[in-house]
C-alpha cells in the first residue's frame, strides 16, 4: 500500500498535524493502535485537571469553548479532542500499531500488525509518555500491599482510610497525593531528589505566562529572582524535605525536568495531611524504610515515576529524537517528530506550534 504521509499516534499531536494537513490540501494516513483517539486522556486520573491555561493548550484552529474554565477539567479535554477529530474529518485507521519505520530509497516503509505502507513522509506522533517507568527497588517482591503505577491509578476512593506511599514527586505524584488526601487516605510522598515546585498561579498571573514572560530574561536573572519569589509565594519547604535543584528552573526544563505545578499539594503537606520521606531504601513486607532509617507501614505503592518515549521500538537510531526532543536531521530526511519537546511554556501549546510548522513544510515540499 502507498500513501503520501503516514502520521503514527492520534493524541492531540497526531491529531494537530492532521488538521494542518488537511487545511493545507495534503493527504494523509493517521495510524493508531487504540481503538480511539487520545487514549491517553481518557485514562488518565479523573480529578487531573489541565495544569496549563486554556488559551496555551488548545490545538491549532479552535480554541477551547469560551464557558470552560482556566484549567480544563479532563473529560473537557476527551470531548474537545474528539470534536476536533470529527471537525476536521479525521478518521484513523484504529487498531494498527507501527512495528518499524525504516528508509526505503527516497521514501519510508512503515511496517505496521497489519502490513507494510509506502510513504513519502512520516510524522512521529507517539508521544513522551508512551511507556510506563516502573523502577525497581529491594524487597519489592516481599511488599504484601498493593503496587501500582501512576498510569492505572484512577481515583482515591479504594484508599479511603489507608496508608499510601507514594513514589515520586512530579505533578502526577504530587495531584495524586493530594487526591488521596482530600479522600480520607493518609498519603506520604518519597522525594528522592530536588524538584522544583511553582504555584499555578503566581500573584494572580498563571505561571505558564511568567515562563513565557521569563523566556526573555538573562538565565542568571532567573536563577538569582525565582527562589526569592517562590519562598514568597510557597514557603520556605525545606523543613519537609523538599529541597531545590542545584540547576535552575529554566535548564531543568532545557533538560527534560518539568517542575511541579502546584494545585494544593504544598498547602497539604503543611498542614500534615501529606506526609514527606526520602528515597526509599528497601520495601518490607508491611511498608517501606527509607534512606534515614525510618520504617513506616503501607497498605499501598503508587509509583508516579514517569514515563519514556518508547519510539525506540520502532524508529532506528538516526531518526529518534534526542534528549531534548528534536532531531533535526530526521526531519531532513522526511520524519518529523511532534510533541516530543517539552519546553517552559507548556507542551500542548508547543505541539499547536511544531504541527503548524511541520504541516508548511510537507506541503511545501
Ligand atoms: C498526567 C498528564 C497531564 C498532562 N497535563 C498537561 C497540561 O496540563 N498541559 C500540557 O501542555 N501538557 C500536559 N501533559 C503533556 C502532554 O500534553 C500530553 O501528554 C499529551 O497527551 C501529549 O500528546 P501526544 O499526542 O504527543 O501523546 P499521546 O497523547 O500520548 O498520544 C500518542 C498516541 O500514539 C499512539 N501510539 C504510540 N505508539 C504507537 C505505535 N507504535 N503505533 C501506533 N500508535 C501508537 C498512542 O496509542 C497514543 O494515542 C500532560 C501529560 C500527562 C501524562
Amino acid at each position: 500500500m502507498e500513501t503520501n504521509v503516514v502520521i503514527v499516534g492520534a493524541g492531540p499531536a497526531g491529531l494537530a498535524v492532521a488538521a494542518c494537513l488537511k487545511q493545507a490540501g495534503v493527504d494523509f494516513l493517521i495510524l493508531e493502535k487504540a481503538d480511539e483517539v487520545a487514549p491517553s486522556w481518557r485514562r488518565h486520573y479523573r480529578r487531573l485537571h489541565l495544569h496549563t491555561v486554556k488559551s496555551f493548550s488548545s490545538l491549532p484552529f479552535v480554541p477551547f469553548p469560551k464557558s470552560h474554565p482556566r484549567y480544563v477539567p479532563r473529560e473537557k479535554v476527551v470531548a474537545y479532542l474528539d470534536a476536533y477529530a470529527e471537525r476536521f474529518g479525521l478518521e484513523p485507521r484504529f487498531g494498527v500499531a507501527v512495528k518499524s519505520v525504516r528508509r526505503a530509497g527516497e521514501k519510508f516503509l512503515v511496517e505496521t500488525d497489519a502490513g507494510g505502507i509506502s510513504a513519502r513522509k512520516v510524522v512521529v506522533a507517539t508521544g513522551n509518555n508512551a511507556q510506563p517507568i516502573m523502577p525497581d527497588f529491594p524487597g519489592i517482591e516481599d511488599f504484601k500491599g498493593k503496587v501500582l503505577h501512576s498510569a492505572a491509578y484512577t481515583e482515591a476512593a479504594p484508599y479511603a482510610g489507608k496508608n499510601v506511599l507514594i513514589v515520586g514527586m512530579g505533578n502526577t505524584g504530587a495531584e495524586i497525593a493530594l487526591d488521596l488526601a482530600e479522600s480520607g487516605a493518609h498519603p506520604t510522598i518519597s522525594v528522592r531528589k530536588g524538584v522544583h515546585i511553582v504555584p499555578r498561579q503566581l500573584f494572580g498571573v498563571p505561571i505558564q505566562m511568567v515562563g513565557i514572560a521569563s523566556r526573555t530574561m538573562p538565565q542568571a536573572l532567573n536563577d538569582w529572582i525565582f527562589p526569592k519569589i517562590l519562598d514568597l509565594a510557597l514557603g520556605r519547604l525545606e523543613r519537609y524535605g523538599i529541597v531545590r535543584p542545584k540547576q535552575g528552573i529554566l535548564q531543568g526544563i532545557e533538560a527534560g525536568r518539568i517542575p511541579v505545578i502546584d494545585v494544593g499539594t504544598v498547602a497539604a503537606i503543611k498542614a500534615g495531611r501529606i506526609g514527606t520521606a526520602p528515597d526509599i531504601a528497601r520495601f518490607t513486607e508491611g511498608g517501606a524504610e527509607f534512606a534515614n532509617g525510618v520504617e513506616k507501614k503501607f497498605d499501598a505503592a503508587i509509583f508516579a515515576t514517569g514515563y519514556r518515549p518508547a519510539n525506540d521500538a520502532f524508529l532506528p537510531a538516526e531518526l529518534r529524537p534526542d534528549k531534548s526532543g528534536v532531531n533535526a536531521r530526521a526531519s531532513e530526511l522526511g520524519v518529523y517528530l511532534v510533541g516530543f519537546y517539552n519546553p517552559v511554556t507548556g507542551l500542548l501549546r508547543e505541539i499547536g506550534i511544531e504541527a503548524q510548522a511541520v504541516a508548511k513544510e510537507i506541503a511545501g515540499r
